[in-house]
């Protein structure tokens, strides 16, 4: 209570701000992750790896737009693809262009596809391919996994699909991580199951990492009954150059993208195999139609390739993500003995507060096993924000291209201060 009043005394504007939304948007609000109590902060700009609130605070941003913030706030190489492409080309030509294919093919070079298609969102790109790999095998069923987020509308808690899931009757859920049970279940399924959703990391269920053994279970079992394997790397891509799926020698039959890669950008890809995207092509009579006005809008067609092409090169992926492997080890170092622990992989990780004593990181297999400490993880959410660093409030920290290696230590020597402010609670 003494940390949220603090907040409040700290953050005027903010909540002026906040009062007068709750006129115009429900709660205030047009993403509810970021809804939050006693009332949301207001940012008003962002530069480099940083933001600044309503009330002239400046943060260290770990949020980074949960993954899709990976070139900050002013990469000059982005800022030139966009400003360039506003006063030379416009905006939405209402045609193909060059662009959307030059883009397509760096994609597929990097991410192993045969085939793309881009469009709006992360949401979108899943609900399109799920779309072809029920045309594709002719079945309805689809197999996820408890703690799975692919969007909007296909959002999986812990043991059943949200309420405003999409197809509510099509789904069977499985345990992410156990490998004996999916292969039952997906199994089972035969005749029925048009494809296996899952992602390599559950992202926003708390930077779970799966299991080599449990998804090339997944994959295989899919096969082996004619369904067809879908990796969900929206959060995941950036990992590794060519996606996670490459560090654990997966081939997904579709694979679905979004995030950093339309260059900051609302965007959204899937692709997969030639034969399987072939349900989207015009050219063979009863295809699947997939339309979007901004399917192909030019800034996040020449943003996109502008990333991926000049900023997100092989070797600054490889860098990036040691770098961040290394932080989150320190992290963990901090955390050993305690109910905390940093989960994840790479730039992308989650903290955990265990309502249930002392957690590693190799604990976090699947969101049966976690009980958060929720207060104990606002408790730290509000701290951190004093110390200068903005993270998301379910415990994401996705790091941003360029952020100092001095920001970082500090923060590793914040979580300890924090651990041992907190001693009687940790
Ligand atoms: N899939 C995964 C794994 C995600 O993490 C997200 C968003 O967080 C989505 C899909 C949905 O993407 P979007 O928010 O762009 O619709």
């Amino acid at each position: 209570d003494d940390a949220k009043a603090q907040f409040t005394k700290r953050n005027p504007n903010s909540l002026r701000l906040h009062e007068e939304a709750v006129n115009n948007l429900p709660g205030g609000n047009t993403r509810t992750l970021l809804y939050t109590t006693p009332f949301p902060l207001s940012m008003k700009s962002g530069k480099g790896h940083q933001v600044t609130d309503e009330d002239d605070h400046t943060y260290t941003d770990f949020v980074g737009e949960l993954t899709a913030g990976l070139y900050g706030h002013s990469n000059p190489n982005i800022l030139s693809s966009l400003t360039n492409t506003i006063s030379t080309i416009g905006l939405n030509l209402g045609a193909t262009t060059a662009a959307e294919s030059r883009f397509a093919s760096l994609m597929r070079s990097r991410f192993n596809l045969g085939r793309v298609r881009f469009c709006n969102s992360g949401t979108e790109a899943n609900l399109h391919a799920l779309a072809g790999a029920r045309k594709y095998t002719g079945k309805r069923k689809v197999v996820v996994f408890s703690g799975g987020y692919h969007g909007a509308v296909l959002s999986f808690g812990s043991g059943q699909p949200a309420e405003n899931n999409v197809d509510l009757d099509d789904w069977v859920l499985g345990r992410y991580n156990d490998v004996a049970g999916a292969k039952e279940l997906i199994e089972g399924l035969e005749g029925q199951l048009a494809a296996v959703l899952v992602e390599g990391m559950q992202g926003a269920g708390g930077c779970i990492i799966g299991t080599k053994e449990f998804l090339a279970q997944c994959q295989e079992s899919a096969h082996k009954i004619g369904a067809l394997f879908m990796l969900d790397e929206v959060m995941t891509s950036r990992l590794a150059p060519g996606g996670l799926q490459s560090l654990l020698s997966l081939t997904p039959d579709l694979t679905t993208f979004g995030k950093y890669l339309g260059g900051g950008l609302a965007f959204g890809a899937f692709g997969g195999s030639t034969e399987v995207m072939s349900v989207y092509d015009p050219r063979q009579p009863g295809s699947l139609a997939h339309s979007g006005t901004f399917n192909n809008n030019t800034l996040a067609m020449h943003a996109g390739y502008a990333g991926l092409h000049d900023v997100y090169k092989p070797e600054v992926c490889e860098e990036f993500s040691k770098n961040g492997d290394a932080f989150r080890e320190k992290l963990n170092k901090a955390c050993e003995g305690t109910n905390c622990c940093f989960s994840g992989k790479g730039t992308i990780m989650a903290v955990h507060f265990s309502a249930d004593g002392e957690m590693k990181e190799s604990d976090v297999t699947c969101v049966e096993v976690i009980k958060e400490d929720w207060e104990l993880k606002d408790l730290f959410w509000l701290e951190m924000m004093e110390e200068g660093y903005w993270i998301s409030r379910r415990g994401t920290i996705a790091m941003i291209l360029g952020t100092p290696q001095e920001e970082l230590d500090r923060f590793v020597a914040a979580v300890e201060s924090f651990l041992e402010r907190h001693r009687n609670l940790v």
